[in-house]
């Protein structure tokens, strides 16, 4: 038996017609000479009714029989009535039962019953039955959707660098190591440094949307051991607000893809995303300095914006400026990496940015130093080598044009868009400090 037609597919202009559908049982009940028995796909319900005197007796004797969860095909003739919960039914004349589930069930798949995060990530396969869980999933689809379309839309090129790397990007702490055959490599906390070499290729725009891997110690509910990185470099840039107008395009595009092509999820999800207002707020670092100074949160010049600040900064943008979005810019030079160029007439504060989403902040990016001698000359200022990042400075003496961009959190961008708690939430498998399996 094939399906013919989703849940969602019938319509009035079916009424009378044979159709097929197929999914999982979601509810039954026996009533006797009627028995009612309700299929979920992954469009919706359709609910299957059987008056006795209108059914096979097989038919008659197995609703009753099936498990919730057990998957089914149902052939029928879809009848359009008032006294249906959903205005319509489907009169079985075949039911082929494909694959049956076990009792009792490792969680309520209706949702009705909660379960733990963590029980419902052991089970991720049941968790994503649930409507809202499935919702995020289809909008993340979506989100990536968009994400491509734009970029190629706006003269950007997919390419794909090593996650099985020898030098840390930053010289960071945060790295898996791994053995290499003779060799110690370790998987990659970011494409940075192969994006940028690439701006020495004439490609001249690039993008990547790839995992990165980053040994987080700690368990907070934005940071995940492995996440989807979408990055993009671009060169013959004049300054970093070019960057910045390319990235709010793309969010902005975004979020208007998944007003127009995700309604219903968000309906599930009971959200309602706003479109987002171009351009976003600049705050520059001192500015929000002073904010948070007001705010009786005093950051010393030169330290990041830790968490808690960057919440407080999220509350005072939406309450004031009634923007959720918004960039951070012109920081300290101390409290970016090497990587990123300082201003000319002012070293100790440079061309990189980050945006913020709701308080919490989805993207990193900037314009980079693209002279040799002065990138060699950050290198040492951060205590690092400069001659284990000689295959990435050597792509900085042959040509490099001057360039900038961005690397945005996949999973950030989605839990901030869908205002979820948890960063876990949007993708199917995280891998945390405790969870490796599934
Ligand atoms: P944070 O300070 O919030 O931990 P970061 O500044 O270390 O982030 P970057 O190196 O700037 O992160 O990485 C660029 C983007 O990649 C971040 O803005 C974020 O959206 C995403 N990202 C970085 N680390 C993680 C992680 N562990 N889990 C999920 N997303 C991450
Ligand atoms: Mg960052």
């Amino acid at each position: 038996m094939r399906r013919t037609h989703y849940s969602s597919e019938i319509d009035e202009s079916l009424n009378g017609s044979r159709v097929t559908v197929a999914g999982w049982v979601s509810e039954i009940k026996d009533l006797g000479g009627i028995k009612f028995l309700w299929l979920r796909d992954r469009e919706g319900i359709v609910q299957v009714t059987a008056p006795k005197k209108k059914v096979s007796q097989e038919i008659f004797k197995l609703i009753p029989k099936l498990n919730a969860e057990d998957v089914i095909a149902v052939e029928g003739t879809v009848n359009f009535t008032p006294k249906a919960r959903l205005g319509f039914e489907i009169l079985p004349e075949k039911i082929e039962v494909l694959s049956r589930a076990q009792a009792p069930l490792p969680l309520d798949p209706t949702g009705k019953v909660k379960a733990e995060l963590d029980t419902r990530l052991d089970n991720r396969f049941m968790d994503v039955r649930k409507p809202d869980v499935m919702a995020i999933f289809r909008i993340r689809s979506e989100v990536l959707r968009a994400v491509r379309e734009f970029f190629a839309g706006n003269g950007f090129i997919e390419i794909h660098t090593p996650k099985i790397i020898a030098t840390a990007t930053e010289g960071g702490t945060e790295l898996f190591p791994l053995r290499y055959f003779e060799k110690d490599a370790f998987l990659a906390q970011s494409p940075q440094l192969y994006k940028q070499i690439m701006m020495a290729s004439g490609l001249d725009r690039v993008y990547e949307i790839a995992p990165i891997f980053r040994a987080e110690e700690h368990n907070t509910t934005r940071h995940l051991n492995e996440a989807w990185s979408i990055d993009a470099e671009m060169a013959f840039i004049e300054s970093e607000e070019e960057v910045m107008e390319l990235l709010e395009r793309l969010i902005a595009h975004t979020i208007n893809h998944v007003l127009e092509h995700n309604a219903r999820e968000l309906e599930t999800l009971g959200l309602e995303l706003e479109e987002p207002k171009l351009p976003f707020p600049r705050l520059s670092y001192d500015r929000a300095l002073e904010i948070l100074s007001d705010l009786g949160k005093p950051v010393e010049w030169g330290e990041d914006v830790d968490t808690e600040g960057e919440k407080l900064l999220g509350e005072y943008m939406v309450e004031n400026e009634n923007a959720p979005l918004y960039f951070l810019y012109r920081y300290p030079s101390e409290a970016k990496p090497f990587y990123i160029m300082r201003y000319d007439d002012k070293p100790e504060i440079c061309r990189a940015f980050d945006l913020e989403y709701r308080g919490v902040e989805i993207t990193s990016g900037g314009q980079r130093e693209h002279r040799a001698d002065v990138l060699v000359e950050q290198i040492r200022e951060k205590g690092l080598n400069p001659e284990s990042f000689e295959f990435y400075l050597k792509a900085f003496r042959y040509g490099m044009p001057p360039h900038g961009g961005f690397g945005l959190g996949a999973e950030r961008l989605i839990k901030q868009m869908l205002n979820l708690p948890n960063i876990r939430e949007v993708i199917l498998f995280p891998r945390d400090r405790k969870r490796l399996v599934p």
